[in-house]
C-alpha cells in the first residue's frame, strides 16, 4: 500500500509533473522523461524507469504513485465496440467505450461519475450525479484502455486514433481536472494525439466555454437538439440558464480566434418532437454564419425513456435539407448497442447516489 500523502502522479498534466521534480530538488525535464515512461511505453514502476539516478527511482517511490482504476468488466460487442466498467478508488464506478471503424479507433471518455444536467433522453441522468473525476482518473481511462488494446507493445496492432469526451457527465462542469487530461492526450511526450483528434463535447456551460477557448485548443462539439428554446429547455435543461442565443455567440466566439476549427452540432433524432422538416430549417438558419459539421444522433432508447427513434427516412430527408443548406452532416452510426455502450446509454454505477431531493437542490443552486 502507498503511503496515503503521495502524489498520484497521474493527476498531473505536463506541467504540473515538471513542477513536481522541481518540488523534488530535481531537473523539470524529469518530469518529462516520466511522462514518456508512463503515457507511451505504458510502464508504472518506478523501478524500471532506467533512465532516471538510482536516488530519484527511490524517492519516487516514497513520494508519489501511479493509481489506475480498476477494471470490473470488459465487455466486446458484434460490432467490436468495447466496453470497460472501471472501479475507482472511493468504489464508485464509470464507463469507457471504445469504437474502432475502418480509418480510426476512438475512445470514447467520462469527465464526472454521473451527471447532473439531467438531459430527458440520457440515462446517465437517470443514475444521479456523484462528483467530478480526478485527472487521474480520466487519463486513466485512456492509459488503461491503450493497454488492453495492446497499444504499448512494440508492435501495436491499432492505436487509438482519436479521444472524445463524451461518456458520462459534463466536462465543462469539470474543467480544472479536464485541462491537465487533455494536455496528456495532446502532448508529444505523451499520447500525442492531434488538436483535431481529441474532442470536448458540451451541453454549453457558457462560461466554461469562453474559458475552454483561452486555455485549450481542442476541437468542440456541442449538444444542440432543439432550435428554439421552449423545446431545448425541457431536452436540455441547461438551456434555461445559457439560452440558444448566448450558447450561439459562444460558439462563433470559439471559432473566431481558431481559423481552421469547425464546430460539431450534435443533434439527437427524436420521434415527432424535433425532426421536422420545419426544424431541419430552422437549425439551418440557427447555424448561420458558425464553421460547424452537424452530426445527426439516432436517439438509443433505455429502459424507461419516454423517446422514440427517429424513422430512418425522416433522418435522412432532415439529413438531406441540411447537406442542400451546405452544411457537412453524417448521421451517427449506433455502435455497441448489443452492450448498452451507446451514446446516452453509459450508466456506470453512482454509489451514494445523490437523492433525488438532493439532486433537485444542487440544480436550483447551480440554476437550472
Ligand atoms: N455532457 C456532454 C457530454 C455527453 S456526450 C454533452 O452533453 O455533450 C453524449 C452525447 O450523447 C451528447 O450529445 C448527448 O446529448 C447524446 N446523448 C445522450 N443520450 C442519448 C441517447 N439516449 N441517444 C443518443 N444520444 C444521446
Amino acid at each position: 500500500m502507498n503511503a496515503p500523502d503521495t502524489t498520484n502522479l497521474l493527476d498531473l498534466g505536463p506541467d504540473g509533473l515538471k513542477a513536481f521534480f522541481t518540488e523534488l530538488g530535481e531537473a523539470a525535464f524529469r518530469g518529462t522523461q516520466v511522462m514518456k515512461w508512463v503515457y507511451q511505453q505504458g510502464v508504472t514502476d518506478f523501478a524500471a524507469m532506467s533512465n532516471l539516478g538510482k536516488a530519484l527511482r527511490q524517492r519516487l517511490g516514497e513520494v508519489a504513485t501511479i493509481r489506475l482504476p480498476e477494471v470490473v468488466f470488459d465487455q466486446s460487442a458484434s460490432d467490436g465496440t468495447r466496453k470497460w466498467l472501471l472501479r475507482l478508488a472511493d468504489g464508485n464506478c464509470i464507463e469507457t467505450v471504445y469504437i474502432p471503424e475502418d480509418n480510426r479507433a476512438t475512445l470514447c471518455v467520462s469527465s464526472q461519475v454521473g451527471c447532473i444536467l439531467n438531459c430527458a433522453f440520457c440515462s446517465t441522468a437517470r443514475q444521479g450525479f456523484n462528483r467530478n473525476l480526478s485527472c487521474g482518473e480520466i487519463i486513466g481511462q485512456v492509459w488503461l484502455a491503450a493497454r488492453l488494446l495492446g497499444q504499448f507493445e512494440p508492435q501495436a496492432p491499432r492505436r487509438i486514433s482519436n479521444i472524445v469526451l463524451m461518456g458520462m457527465g459534463e466536462p465543462l462542469l469539470n474543467l480544472d481536472n479536464v485541462l491537465p487530461a487533455l494536455e496528456l492526450m495532446m502532448d508529444d511526450n505523451a499520447f500525442g494525439l492531434s488538436k483535431r483528434r481529441v474532442t470536448l463535447s458540451t451541453a454549453g456551460v457558457v462560461p466554461a466555454l469562453d474559458q475552454l477557448r483561452q486555455r485549450s485548443p481542442v476541437s468542440l462539439a456541442v449538444s444542440l437538439h432543439a432550435t428554439d428554446d421552449a423545446l431545448r429547455d425541457r431536452l436540455v435543461p441547461l438551456n434555461r440558464k445559457y439560452p440558444l442565443r448566448e450558447l450561439l455567440a459562444a460558439c462563433r466566439r470559439y471559432t473566431d480566434d481558431k481559423p481552421r476549427a469547425r464546430i460539431t452540432f450534435e443533434y439527437v433524432m427524436l420521434d415527432g418532437v424535433n425532426d421536422s422538416p420545419a426544424h431541419a430549417r430552422q437549425l439551418i438558419r440557427l447555424l448561420q454564419g458558425i464553421p460547424s459539421k452537424i452530426n445527426l444522433i439516432p436517439f438509443n432508447p433505455f429502459p424507461g425513456s419516454e423517446f422514440r427513434s427517429s424513422p430512418a427516412e425522416r433522418v435522412l430527408a432532415f439529413q438531406n435539407l441540411l447537406i442542400k443548406a451546405g452544411f457537412t452532416t453524417l448521421t451517427r452510426k449506433t455502435r455497441g448497442d448489443d452492450i448498452d455502450a451507446a451514446c446516452g446509454q453509459l450508466a456506470g454505477r453512482v454509489q451514494d447516489r445523490t437523492s433525488r431531493r438532493l439532486r433537485l437542490q444542487r440544480q436550483a443552486a447551480a440554476g437550472l
